[in-house]
């Protein structure tokens, strides 16, 4: 998910009738302007029912506090805020496209927040076609698993056949879901088995990768990108244990990715499977969180590098003037954003004043490669 074009329909509506307001109602983070000022899209009417969140036009969701009143300081401190101004970010993923996936998508997708699903398209892909296009145009993310589930060395593969080299192995699954579905790209992966043979591979062609270890994410730390730890769902997993997990992560202010596989009621139990009522229950739990931002891998793992990249960035300074400037890293999305403070001061990009956003931050758009503080 993420970029330009992701195939949400009807891009008109409220926020085209409030583009001079701070925020509208779409059906997820997925509004992404690539300039400054960045431009509302989608409308209410083409929201999924029981998808529905407040977000601000780059695509970040909108935090609870409000009336925060415009730093009026001497020019400094530029701080990133970790989570877009949230405590903490929880995302769900969801391994090996499923078949209970797909037959419990609708209550998934009554629960109202962007999701990650890590598929394989060397599982019979045709019927699935109709169901994984329908998860992009609700707002969820498509993930690499790779195209037939093998280990790294190409052996054990659960879904057929494989090429002969990794990287072709990977790259059949993205340039799968590209063909087949309306994702115009795939930015994030999670290894099969686990297997760490894929880190590298995944290196090179996405945003981050997704291990099997256990652990959480904490801002500006140092997680490997491309084996991002985990809390893999074990048998039976009850929504009071998931809580536990989802509460301990806001209490320490990191990021918990869980890893779901079968849900049952089902006849195709694959792995580990955890019950639809429990997970749901779990889900609404942490979506209820008003401090806890849910959302798709993707958009947190983009918020997390960019914090990461622009907190490491030093200014230059020229007369009055502090610019910092930056590069992102490959395959990086378009159309992502920082949410920063700084003690007073106007900041700019491309020669334009960033508004004060009256919850708490400036928005910073990351394409741009720049930005200056001035008095
Ligand atoms: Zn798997």
């Amino acid at each position: 998910m993420t970029g330009a074009g992701r195939g949400i329909p009807g891009r008109l509506g409220l926020c085209a009738l409030a583009l001079l307001g701070s925020r509208c109602i779409i059906s997820h983070g997925a509004a992404t302007p690539s300039g400054v000022p960045s431009t509302p899209t989608t409308s209410l009417a083409a929201t999924p029912p029981g998808f529905q969140r407040i977000v601000a036009p780059s695509g970040l969701p909108i935090p609870a506090t409000a009336g925060v009143a415009r730093p009026a300081g001497a020019p400094g401190n530029l701080r990133v805020l970790d989570w877009a101004g949230f405590k903490a970010a929880v995302s769900w993923t969801f391994d090996d496209s499923q078949p209970s996936h797909l037959a419990h998508y609708a209550e998934l997708q009554a629960v109202g927040v962007p999701l990650t699903f890590y598929v394989n398209p060397g599982h019979d892909p045709g019927p699935y076609e109709t169901a994984w296009t329908q998860a992009i145009k609700d707002g969820h993310e498509l993930g690499n698993h790779s195209f037939h589930h093998c280990h790294a060395d190409l052996k054990g593969c659960l879904f057929g056949a494989p090429p002969a080299t990794l990287g072709e192995e990977i790259d059949l699954c993205s340039t799968y879901l590209t063909a087949h579905t309306p994702q115009t790209g795939v930015w994030t992966a999670a290894s099969p088995f686990g297997d760490e043979g894929y880190d590298g591979a995944d290196a090179q062609r996405f945003l981050v990768n997704r291990g099997v270890r256990g652990g959480t994410i904490g801002p500006n730390d140092h997680t490997d990108p491309f084996n991002l730890p985990t809390h893999l769902a074990s048998t039976g997993e009850t929504a009071a244990r998931f809580n536990q997990m989802t509460d301990g992560t806001r209490q320490d202010g990191k990021w918990i990715i869980f890893l779901i596989h079968t849900i049952q009621p089902t006849d195709a139990v694959w792995y580990n499977p955890v019950s639809i009522s429990e997970l749901t229950g779990a889900m609404t739990h942490a979506k209820a969180l008003p401090d806890v931002w849910t959302d798709a891998v993707v958009a947190i793992a983009s918020y997390w590098r960019g914090q990461k990249l622009l907190s490491s960035t030093t200014p230059v300074t020229t007369g009055s003037n502090s610019t910092w400037t930056w590069t992102l890293p490959p395959h990086f999305p378009p159309g992502k954003f920082l949410r920063v403070t700084v003690a007073g001061g106007t900041l700019a990009q491309r020669g334009a004043p960033i508004p004060w956003n009256e919850h708490g931050y400036y928005e910073v758009a990351l394409d741009a490669g720049a930005l200056t503080l001035s008095p």
